[in-house]
């Protein structure tokens, strides 16, 4: 069915104009003037011709046999037009007219209409508010763009119509080729997770590029191209990051931006390849559209200046890779032919006078040695080298390895940084990018290469924890009290700290006598959040006396300040030593569900904001990188001579967390704050445990 929106028999403009400069004129005059073959209708109620072509004054006139429709009439008319078009049996159709939840307010309402028509007629539609389709194979053009995208291996979606434009027109200066165009405008009915799946399946495209403001649906999402990018790479460039982008998100498409951290876990969860910039987007599209997938982290570099050569260097090491160490056979063949002062290590220096085809063949040298997976070829303007007898030689090379080009400046090497494009080559004007390139096409080969993960799912005590909420429901409770989120926790294996509730001074220094000395003392109240704020937490209480003294104290200082405070009175808790503070997380992101979080704890949490989140449910593997993912990940391996943190219990913790949120997705909010990490071997603790519900909602 999808099909026919790229290789339609016959193609009506539905509000088709004869001023050039309208949209319906663009469009017309776009389906005829370039290779398309098919068929074309001009719809529009005054009649006559336009371009030569007779004009339909109704869609009821149409012949019959027409597979694609092209909507650009105002927006109130668009739903009719749908369901006009349908009852011709035109079944894919693409709206391009603007007015509809871009605009909020009556825009809203005509866009729930134009979804009912949908709805009704069970055509397929793309857009509203975009700018159309192009497909390279059959030269459609069905867009109003002022051109047609060149031929090439990328399948590229944009949310932002503007978006589409700019990118169309650059790629054009820059020799980058499509294999189809797609503006996806409002998403009405054909969104992402769509459009990735007809991508997949094209042979015309090797590489699928996106621009994205928001995700329709995440979970679907996720699972299409968990697929896909099985087989082909999905690169896609997310705007809304910051704040203030979010805001602009939601008021250019109306969409509502998901929180960062969920997109930034759900690609990676799902092997998506997220570039920062439309830039990095386009040299990793290009690179993956033209070039074999490195085999491995181990790049060389041939240059003609030794500074650019080091800050390339420099760049591999960043990116996590690292310099080939060149076989004895290449460095020999090297020495054979470069002058004396060249260096023949990598990277391969063949200093300033170095003339073209001496490139060439030092290239060719360093592509046949096994130990280099990649190569980097760097030029700096010299008299002595002609950029664009550089640029051919590079194309000529024939490996199976990547080759990236980095030529740099400007006046002088722009014609050969474009012919290199044109030839497949990627070819940038600083070596970084390149080196961003390649570390790109790195990291989706190990996902391609990694095992498919399996989420990882415990059998907690479900009885126990679903017993809980229903009182927590019955009492019209939203959040837990420290016991109950304790004993949920408990109920999936997470090793929490042994509390006793205690309402007097002296039940509180049996407790104590019960667990042990020392122990710690919390103030127990649903109107205290943060216990230590308001003294709420006495640690390290050592006799019978201390304890009982602390009950006073606590509850007679946390009763002034809350004075209708309802106190339940205080837990008394086993006293924790040696832990390291973490904390481990759960929330419920819009588009993407449970989305775990873990990170260092206590009270800095919110200040060092060095934490990392995975999309629900996790699998081992995530629960490890999620561990390992914190910048201060060191602190837990232990510095200093202080022994590792007991990292597997911490991921084990998180699978469990993970579980209890996936058998429970009424849990809006959880925190283990601090989970103490105890050295390798001896585990973890929580001592500080919050669980709040979301709303009911019907069936919980
Ligand atoms: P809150 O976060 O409400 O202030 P917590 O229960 O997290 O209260 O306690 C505050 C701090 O006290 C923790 O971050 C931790 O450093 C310390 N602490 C709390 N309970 C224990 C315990 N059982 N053993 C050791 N230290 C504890
Ligand atoms: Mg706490």
């Amino acid at each position: 069915m999808l099909s026919s929106f790229f290789h339609p028999k016959a193609v009506a403009v539905v509000g088709a104009s004869s001023k050039p400069g309208k949209v319906g004129y663009d469009i017309l005059d776009n389906l005829l003037k370039f290779t398309y073959q098919g068929e074309v209708y001009p719809v529009n109620p005054s009649g006559g011709a336009i371009l030569d072509k007779k004009v339909y004054q109704s869609v009821a006139d149409l012949p019959a046999g027409i597979d694609l429709g092209v909507i650009a009439v105002k927006a109130h008319l668009v739903p009719q037009s749908v369901r006009d078009l349908a009852a011709r049996g035109v079944m894919a159709q693409v709206v391009v007219s603007a007015g509809f939840k871009e605009v909020g307010g009556q825009g809203r309402v005509l866009e729930r209409e134009l979804a009912q028509a949908v709805a009704d007629t069970g055509v397929r539609l793309i857009g509203p508010n975009c700018i159309g389709i192009m497909d390279t194979e059959s030269g459609l053009n069905a867009t109003f763009a002022a051109d047609m995208a060149r031929q090439g291996h990328i399948g590229f979606f944009s949310q932002s119509g503007a978006m589409c434009l700019a990118i169309l027109d650059w790629a054009l200066d820059n020799e980058i080729g499509f294999s189809k165009f797609i503006s996806l405008g409002n998403k009405v009915d054909i969104t992402e997770s769509e459009v990735l799946e007809l991508l997949a399946e094209d042979p015309e495209t090797r590489v699928i590029m996106g621009y994205l403001e928001a995700v329709e649906d995440g979970r679907r999402f996720m699972e299409v191209a968990r697929r896909v990018t099985r087989h082909k790479p999905v690169v896609l460039v997310k705007s809304g990051v910051t704040t203030a982008g979010a805001k602009a998100a939601s008021s250019h498409t109306g969409a509502l931006a998901g929180a960062d951290a969920a997109y930034s876990a759900a690609f990676k969860q799902c092997g998506v390849l997220r570039a920062k910039s439309v830039r990095e987007l386009f040299n990793l599209a290009q690179s993956l559209a033209n070039q074999p997938l490195p085999q491995g982290p181990a790049m060389a570099i041939v240059t003609n200046s030794g500074g650019p050569g080091i800050i390339c260097a420099d760049a591999v090491e960043n990116a996590g890779m690292h310099l080939a160490g060149l076989k004895a056979e290449t460095v020999e063949e090297l020495r054979s032919f470069l002058p004396p002062i060249a260096s023949f290590y990598n990277p391969v220096d063949l200093t300033g006078g170095a003339p073209a085809e001496m490139y060439g063949h030092s290239l060719r040298t360093v592509c046949q040695d096994e130990n280099v997976d990649g190569v980097l070829v760097i030029m700096t303007p010299a008299a002595t080298v002609n950029p664009l007898e550089l640029a051919k030689l590079i194309c000529q090379v024939k490996t199976d390895k990547p080759v990236f080009a980095a030529l740099m400046g400007s006046h002088s090497v722009i014609q050969s940084r474009i012919y290199c494009m044109g030839e497949g080559v990627p070819a940038f004007d600083f070596p970084e990018e390149a080196v961003q390139a390649v570390r790109g096409m790195l990291a989706y080969h190990d996902w391609v290469r990694a095992k498919p993960r399996q989420p990882a799912l415990n059998h907690g005590d479900k009885d126990k924890v679903a017993g809980i909420i229903a009182n927590l429901r019955s009492q019209g409770r939203l959040q837990m009290s420290e016991t109950e989120a304790r004993e949920c926790f408990a109920a999936y294996g997470i090793p929490v700290a042994r509390s006793l509730p205690a309402a007097t001074s002296a039940e509180a220094a049996a407790a104590a006598a019960e667990l042990g000395l020392p122990v710690v003392m919390k103030i127990d109240s649903p109107a205290v959040v943060h216990k230590s704020d308001v003294g709420g937490v006495k640690v390290g209480l050592k006799t019978p006396q201390e304890v009982a003294d602390a009950f006073l104290e606590m509850t007679s200082r946390v009763q002034r300040r809350y004075p209708r405070a309802w106190i339940r009175g205080v837990l008394v808790q086993e006293m924790v030593k040696g832990g390291r503070e973490t904390i481990l997380g759960l929330s419920q992101d819009p588009q993407f569900g449970p989305l775990l979080m873990f990170g260092l704890g206590g009270i800095y949490v919110e200040v060092l904001k060095d934490v990392s989140f995975r999309v629900g449910p996790l699998s081992r593997e995530d629960a490890d990188e999620m561990v390992k993912g914190i910048r201060s990940f060191p602190l837990l391996r232990g510095v200093r001579g202080e022994p590792p943190a007991d990292m597997a219990a911490l991921a084990e913790a998180l699978l469990a967390l993970s579980s209890l949120a996936h058998d429970f997705p009424m849990l809006a909010e959880a925190d283990i704050n601090p989970m103490l990490a105890l050295p390798r071997g001896e585990g973890v603790v929580a001592v500080d445990a919050r669980i709040s519900l979301s709303p009911p909602k019907g069936d919980d």
